[in-house]
């Protein structure tokens, strides 16, 4: 019986995962700018452009483009954040190596070469780390440093304070972190927890080439709780610790009231004390079912076993031919 030869497609050497979120200003560029990039770089190579329920004109800009290679749109069926959308990008990569941009003209894409470089040195991550934070304001500085020295508190691996979702993977990591079971995503923490031979590379960032930051201050917050909540334990638990302490003050304060009563006689006053006491312990106590309702919810989110997003549309728009 003959067998039937079956070429089945190429697989890309690279693919170029960009999460967009109402990038309407400059989205063209970046894939011009990428996709140029891409042909000169590698002989094969895709750009999965997940557009995160953008209510601009992103979508369109990409579908009506022409561009020098391949690129596949999956449209997710409404806005489900960053994390998602690089989910749903890692997910439908076929590359052998992956690398992700943000589609706002911020990363250089003369990085994506030394990452090409190192990666052929056999590094399995090479990632962008902000080489400094001078575009910041202060308060959001001290506030990121703060964050990442909670964070890696008693963490088993250590994860870097400025690395960027910016970084090109191997397929075996892109498998590693597709293969986790977890819905709510902090990827900063996944890409340190998987693993690999990993490499840092500073890189200077440039301003926005258009648009404003899909970043402000409730998303921040909200993705550093999925951060604290995925990858710390030591917020639960040091409530056992400052409890006995607490306990243990309280019976030595008891003991002292109980021998100057003794022996220096009865003593009425000790409102101001009782009220303290009363408004300290409830505050303490407060805090910790709060911390407790923090990680509870995490929990709930994960049994409800939803999925991180959905794909309302994917196409493909082939490359246009350079003949
Ligand atoms: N982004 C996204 N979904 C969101 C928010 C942002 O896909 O809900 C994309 C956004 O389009 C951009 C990248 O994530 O390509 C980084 O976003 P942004 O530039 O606003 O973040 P910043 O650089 O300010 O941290
Ligand atoms: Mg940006």
């Amino acid at each position: 019986m003959s067998r039937a030869l079956h070429l089945g497609p190429t697989v890309p050497d690279v693919s170029f995962v960009i999460p967009a979120f109402n990038e309407a200003e400059t989205i063209v560029e970046t894939l011009n700018r990428v996709s140029r990039k891409a042909r000169r770089l590698v002989p094969q190579s895709e750009i999965l452009v997940v557009d995160d329920g953008s209510a601009d004109a992103t979508l369109e800009l990409v579908q009506s483009g022409h561009w020098e290679v391949p690129v596949r749109l999956l449209r997710l069926s409404r806005n489900f954040g960053k994390e998602q959308a690089i989910m749903a990008g890692l997910r439908h990569a076929a590359g052998k190596a992956v690398v992700i941009l943000d589609a706002d003209l911020q990363e250089p894409l003369r990085y994506v070469d030394t990452m090409l470089e190192k990666y052929r040195e056999g590094y399995e991550i090479v990632y962008a780390v902000r080489a400094h934070r001078d575009d910041e304001s202060w308060l959001k500085r001290r506030a990121t440093a703060a964050f990442y020295r909670f964070l890696n508190i008693g963490s088993e691996v250590p994860m870097p304070a400025g690395a960027r979702d910016f970084r090109l993977m191997d397929r075996k990591v892109v498998d590693a972190l597709c293969a986790l079971p977890e819905s709510n995503r902090f990827m900063k923490g996944l890409y340190a927890w998987v693993g690999f031979r990993s490499l840092a590379i500073p890189v200077e960032l440039q301003p926005r080439g258009g648009g404003s930051t899909k970043f402000g201050f409730r998303r921040l917050l909200k993705l550093g709780m999925t951060g604290l909540t995925a990858f710390t334990d030591w917020p639960l638990r040091m409530w056992t610790g400052i409890g006995m302490m607490l306990a243990s003050l309280s019976i030595l304060y008891g003991l002292f009231l109980a021998s100057r009563t003794l022996f220096l006689g009865h003593d009425v006053p000790g409102w101001s004390t009782l009220a303290v006491a009363i408004f300290f312990f409830s505050g303490i106590q407060l805090m910790s079912i709060g911390v407790l309702g923090e990680y509870l919810a995490r929990v709930f989110n994960e049994v409800k076993g939803r999925p991180g997003y959905l794909i309302a549309d994917d196409v493909t728009i082939a490359a246009i031919s350079k003949c």
